[in-house]
């Protein structure tokens, strides 16, 4: 069957601007680090990204690792764009791709070196059939290999042409300002940093978002609704077809204490008080602050994408909800 892009599919969506740079990105982007390996199922995986598409998400974020097998979801995506979105198409997404963990067996596949990242990204475009990716991150900080030396590495990837913009992620905050000075001292912009946020995960209020700010940096905050608990998902146990029951990745029964579920139960009801779903209302959570440029959801089926984006409709809290949700985060 082709794929016939919905005509109207930019009417709706939000897009704000990534820092202070040019580019601007759909409020809500798609992940592919679940659901897109060799193990899942290829017919869904398209339909989650047409699906995406159709809505206006124009931004799809991968990573060399992810599948399983590791690459694998880089390869799904190449077969998806070649599939589907040939010619033309290619300019209105934003492909993201990263290197930063365990790739390949060696000193030479994980973490930060020059000759890390550079073959990395020469591997990511092989997988993925493209002559560039939109953004190539270093996924985590690396604390043996100079700062420099990964600094220069991903400026030397735009150099190349092999990616348009950089970004890093998992940096703390004064990691994350001192890497930023580098590359715009090198002339290429930090245009994002992508780190983990959540209603359940807050480190980056204690400083980050604060030097991204003061740099001009996009934010695109990962796992917003914490791998799902932040969702429906666990309200009455566990569903065989959901990612704990799944034990594919680091969200196991252990993290659905008595007590999590119980502030996930009360999230709820205050959701359903505003008339949306607690996924709708965690990632409104996020969105809410203008230095956020994106929400990076994952979805396991075209239902929880189409949900994320009705999101946009209710992004407005009162100030007694937001008390609320304090509260029962405290309590
Ligand atoms: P989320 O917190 O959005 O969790 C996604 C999961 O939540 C889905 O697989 C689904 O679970 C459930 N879900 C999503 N929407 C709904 C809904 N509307 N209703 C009910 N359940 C829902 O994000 P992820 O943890 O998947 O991470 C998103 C992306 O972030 C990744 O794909 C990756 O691109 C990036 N990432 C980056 C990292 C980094 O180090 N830079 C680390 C981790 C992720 P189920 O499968 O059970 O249906």
């Amino acid at each position: 069957m082709t794929y016939q892009p919905n005509p109207q599919r930019y009417e709706k969506m939000h897009y704000r601007r990534c820092g202070n740079s040019g580019l601007v990105l759909s409020a809500i982007s798609l992940g592919l680090w679940h659901n897109f390996g060799h193990v899942d199922d290829f017919a869904n995986a398209r339909k989650l990204i047409h699906t995406a598409f159709d809505l206006g998400i124009t931004h799809f974020d991968l990573a060399n690792n992810y599948g399983p097998p590791p690459g694998s979801a880089e390869e799904t995506f190449g077969k998806i764009l070649s599939q589907d979105f040939g010619g033309f198409l290619r300019d209105e997404l934003i492909i993201s791709t990263k290197a930063g963990y365990r790739m390949w067996p060696g000193p030479y596949g994980e973490w930060g070196s020059r000759k890390y990242l550079i073959t990395s990204l020469d591997q990511s475009l092989k997988r993925m059939g493209l002559d560039y990716v939109d953004i190539f991150y270093h996924h985590r900080p690396d604390p043996e290999t100079p700062l420099e030396e990964s600094m220069m590495a991903l400026h030397d990837c735009v150099k190349s042409g092999k990616a348009l913009y950089v970004g890093i992620s998992n940096y703390p905050a004064e990691e994350a300002r001192k890497a930023i000075q580098m590359l715009k001292d090198l002339g290429t912009p930090c245009l994002i940093h992508q780190p983990k946020y959540s209603l359940f995960e807050r480190w980056v209020e204690d400083g980050l978002l604060d030097v991204l700010e003061q740099t001009g940096t996009g934010c695109i905050p990962y796992s917003p609704l914490a791998q799902g608990l932040l969702t429906d998902r666990y309200l009455k146990g566990i569903p065989n077809d959901s990612r704990v029951a799944k034990g594919v990745g680091f969200l196991t029964e252990n993290h659905l204490t008595s007590e999590r579920l119980d502030k996930i139960n009360k999230l709820n009801a205050l959701a359903q008080k505003r008339n949306t779903t607690l996924a709708q209302m965690a990632l409104a959570w996020v969105l809410k602050d203008s230095r956020i440029t994106t929400v990076l959801i994952g979805a396991s089926r075209s239902e929880q994408i189409t949900d994320a984006v009705n999101s946009l409709h209710h992004l407005h809290f009162e100030n007694e909800e937001l008390s609320t949700i304090e509260h029962i985060l405290k309590s």
